[in-house]
């Protein structure tokens, strides 16, 4: 069933570099890019992002991370895209994440890990809602 997903390329990823390198493997896995764009999130923008994460210890290290420099915002479209995505991405730590992985290519450590991909069907409505009217998304 083809469905979108949002994903991140993190500011870690952009100042590496490999933001070429990143959008190559989703295109290579049958997930397209039907929005794209590149911003610098405000600390109050990140926080309503991962409010979901408000209560966990690392909250304030994160949004410091997610707010220091800009980030690609791409909604993805395939075939099941979230489970694909999440499989593409690797594991949160990328010492754990698989080889051939994004996070195991391109990510340091649990914190600075490259990309984020919504994790289910509801997150991904809300986190596509949260950065791209519908008049931003080209199927
Ligand atoms: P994922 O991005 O794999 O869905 P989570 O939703 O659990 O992982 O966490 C959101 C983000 O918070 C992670 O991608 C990572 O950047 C950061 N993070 C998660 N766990 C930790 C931790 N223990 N210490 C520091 N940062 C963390
Ligand atoms: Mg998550």
């Amino acid at each position: 069933m083809s469905e979108r997903t949002l994903a991140i390329i993190k500011p870690d990823a952009v100042k590496k570099n490999a933001v070429g390198d990143i959008i190559n493997r989703y295109e290579q896995a049958g997930l397209k890019p039907v929005a794209i764009k590149m911003i610098h999130m405000s600390q109050s923008v990140v926080e309503g992002f991962y409010a979901v994460h408000k209560a966990r210890p690392f909250f304030g290290s994160l949004c410091a991370f997610m707010s220091s420099g800009p980030a690609v915002v791409l909604v993805l479209q395939g075939d099941n895209a979230i489970k694909k995505n999440r499989e593409l991405m690797g594991a949160t730590d990328p010492a754990k994440a698989d080889a051939g992985s994004i996070r195991k290519a391109h990510g340091a450590n649990i914190e600075f890990n490259a990309v984020h991909g919504s994790d289910s069907p509801e997150t991904a409505q809300f986190e596509i809602g949260y950065f791209f009217p519908g008049m931003e998304i080209f199927s």
